[in-house]
């Protein structure tokens, strides 16, 4: 049984200096495809992705807006319940502008195809990318077109680095998961 406080428990499955390694190589990547004068609005997925996106933009040379949206597909603690719930979605205009989603992890895609199709289709972007720290393919429902993507990992709840169980563990800064009891 996981509880909210047996960290002790914990599994590291990918450290602190390769999240930061990796990242360093995906920026390098996002900053080749836009000149130094093009604009890029990041839009961040709430609340799981909130320590890659901070550090993934204080790589980027170009002009960047900031921006969040806050989401929700948990049904239970550790299962997606299959539609996904906007929380927040208040956006300046995008009209036009090249944008960056990003997500903390693709698990079925339902989350990720739910911001591409809002933004492509309500603000009617310019150009609409897509950032995740973590891809587990394992569960896809949706096919997703990732143009950044972090690492694979395989069927396992994960926690760590901006993504959590029961609220906490986000502030840790590497990812980890629990063994199975
Ligand atoms: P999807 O819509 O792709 O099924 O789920 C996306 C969201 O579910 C992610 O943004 C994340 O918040 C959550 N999620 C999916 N898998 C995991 C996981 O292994 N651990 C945690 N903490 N959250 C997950």
């Amino acid at each position: 049984m996981i509880t909210e406080k047996s960290s002790d428990k914990l599994i590291e499955l990918i450290s602190e200096e390769t999240i930061q390694q990796r990242i360093k190589e995906l920026a390098g990547r996002i900053n080749g495809c836009f000149s130094e004068k093009e604009e890029l609005v990041v839009v961040a997925v709430l609340a799981g992705s909130i320590l890659f996106a901070s550090d993934l933009v204080k790589r980027l040379h170009m002009p960047v807006q900031l921006e969040f949206v806050r989401l929700s597909s948990y049904g239970n603690d550790i299962k997606t319940c299959g539609k996904v719930k906007p929380v927040d979605l208040t956006l300046p205009s995008l009209e036009g502008k090249n944008v960056l989603i990003v997500e903390d992890i693709v698990d079925t895609g339902l989350t990720a195809k739910f911001i591409i199709d809002y933004l492509k289709l309500q603000h009617r972007a310019g150009t609409v990318k897509f950032a995740t720290l973590l891809n587990k393919t394992c569960a896809r429902k949706v096919e997703i077109p990732i143009d950044f993507s972090g690492f694979e990992v395989d069927d396992k709840f994960v926690v760590g680095y901006g993504m959590d169980f029961r609220g906490y563990y986000r502030n840790l800064p590497y990812i980890g998961y629990f063994p199975q009891d």
